[in-house]
């Protein structure tokens, strides 16, 4: 549920709201409960000194630990960030039906030169005139003049980052100085996709937003030192792997060794996982400069094994196999932000984007499921929990 801050309460009651009043997706009640004696007697919270890399050819000096916004309800959360010298947020007009542009303007205030806003185009638009008019929308709504990474959502193929229209409108925003670097971001496919973007001897895209985490495979580490190497920033999103919370861990949290793991590979310049609250935004910024340890791996072993059975790598490469065209993983996509995240909203916004006879009721004129998945997932009994899930 959002966190109300009434008119009187103090920035001290507010940090404490941050953190007890929300549901932790990363912390187990024993953390939160530490965790929030420590807030008691402290009047601010105190977060470790930030690493730096280069987000590739944009030059931009970033922290590694970036600040997700997508489902934070409070943009004082933001702020704390951005005062501890976090400098990169991402956010869209997507995220809490077009609120998250807002709340991410309201955080900005006062720090506008100090951040690096990076924010996305809706998936849907066909024309060159309609991006310009959606990328001026986000300006209005984030309340500031330029944005520093614009970026092409929810790159499907390797074949959609060439689109004419979308590289014309980038190309005019950038003449008229309201957007200074160009990104693409992937969910299905990453691996084309990253390697697409390091052949592109054009060089357009300057940044790739692609899901990186313990769980990827070599195919993809591969792509990304590809597209690094070629200059483009990599910005890793579900580092956490969808930010379930298994019991198999009890209150032990797997999302710092998890947020470790993507950062040690050194192609990886930022990570944005998403900050609920104050908890999530202290746990999240100790890892920098923190390396993996044996620990580590260990729970993630633990936490891999967890999720096995329900976290899809979103890698499309089962949807071939289905007779009715069903988009496999943007469902598996929509059940992990229900499931993992518990954004009800992102989940059924998600799902709504896929065409209604490429959802899972499909399913129920199909004689028996023939679609493979390599990583082992029952794909029948997800595709049934999403037609439970969104009807
Ligand atoms: S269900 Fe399996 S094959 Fe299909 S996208 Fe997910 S991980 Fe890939
Ligand atoms: S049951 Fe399996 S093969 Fe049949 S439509 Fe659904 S995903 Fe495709």
């Amino acid at each position: 549920m959002p966190i109300a801050k009434p008119p009187e309460m103090n920035r001290r009651d507010f940090l404490k709201l941050g953190l007890m009043g929300t549901t932790s997706t990363i912390l187990g009640g024993n953390a939160l409960a530490e965790a929030a004696q420590m807030y008691a007697q402290a009047e601010t919270l105190a977060l470790p000194t930030p690493v730096y890399r280069t987000l590739g050819r944009t030059g931009l000096r970033v922290s590694v630990v970036g600040f997700g916004a997508m489902l934070t309800p409070e943009p004082e959360v933001i702020r704390v960030a951005f005062e501890h010298g976090i400098n990169y947020v991402n956010t869209s007009r997507k995220y809490m039906a077009g609120k998250n542009e807002e709340i991410v303007g309201k955080a900005l205030k006062g720090f506008r030169d100090k951040v690096y806003v990076a924010t996305k185009i809706q998936t849907e638009l066909n024309t060159t005139e309609a991006i310009v008019r959606d990328v001026e929308a986000s300006l209005k709504a984030l309340g500031t003049d330029h944005i520093d990474v614009i970026q092409l959502d929810a790159n499907t193929d390797k074949d959609r980052i060439f689109r004419p229209e979308a590289r014309e409108a980038f190309t005019r925003l950038k003449e008229q100085g309201k957007v200074r670097f160009f990104g693409a971001t992937v969910h299905k496919s990453p691996v084309d996709v990253a390697n697409a973007l390091a052949d592109d001897k054009s060089r357009f895209f300057d940044t790739l937003l692609v899901a990186y985490n313990f769980k990827s495979g070599k195919d993809l580490t591969d792509a990304i030192a590809r597209a690094a190497k070629a200059g483009i920033g990599i910005i890793a999103m579900k580092t956490q792997t969808g930010g379930y919370a298994p019991s198999a861990l009890g209150s032990l949290s797997p999302h710092q060794a998890a947020l470790k793991w993507a950062l040690q590979n050194p192609d990886i310049a930022v990570a944005v996982p998403g900050m609920r609250n104050l908890a999530e935004l202290k746990e999240d910024s100790a890892v920098m400069g923190v390396p993996l340890k044996a620990d580590d791996r260990r729970i993630l072993q633990i936490y891999g094994a967890a999720v096995q059975p329900y976290y899809c790598h979103l890698c499309g490469a089962c949807e071939g196999s289905c007779p009715h065209g069903v988009e496999i993983s943007t469902i598996n996509r929509s059940l992990m932000y229900a499931e993992g995240y518990r954004s009800h909203d992102l989940a059924l916004s998600t799902y709504r984007e896929i065409p209604p006879p490429a959802s899972a009721s499909a399913c129920l004129d199909c004689a028996g499921c023939v679609a493979q998945c390599g990583k082992g997932l029952d794909i029948s009994a997800r595709m049934e929990r999403a037609r439970h899930l969104f009807g």
